[in-house]
């Protein structure tokens, strides 16, 4: 599995870490349209089976793409 380390500048989150770190095992990111569709489920269902449901989201610019493991502390 690729290892990719991931600057995150969003510190109210419950995996961002000092110097603006994400300390998650993994992240989902998907477009914005898709995480407004998959809203109940961003919160109530497993990585794996989150990523199988919602598909792909393709996006045509960055703003229109977040991280959906945000978790406020
Ligand atoms: S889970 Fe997302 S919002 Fe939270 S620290 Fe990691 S990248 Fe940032």
């Amino acid at each position: 599995m690729p290892q990719v380390q991931v600057r995150c500048t969003v510190d109210n989150c419950y995996y961002w870490a000092e110097g603006n770190y994400c300390n998650a095992d993994s992240i989902l990111i998907t477009s914005t349209d898709a995480a407004a569709k998959h809203s109940d489920s961003l919160q109530n269902q497993a990585m794996s089976a989150l990523v199988n449901q919602i598909g792909e989201t393709p996006a045509h610019h960055s703003v229109e793409t977040a991280c959906q493991t945000f978790r406020p502390r």
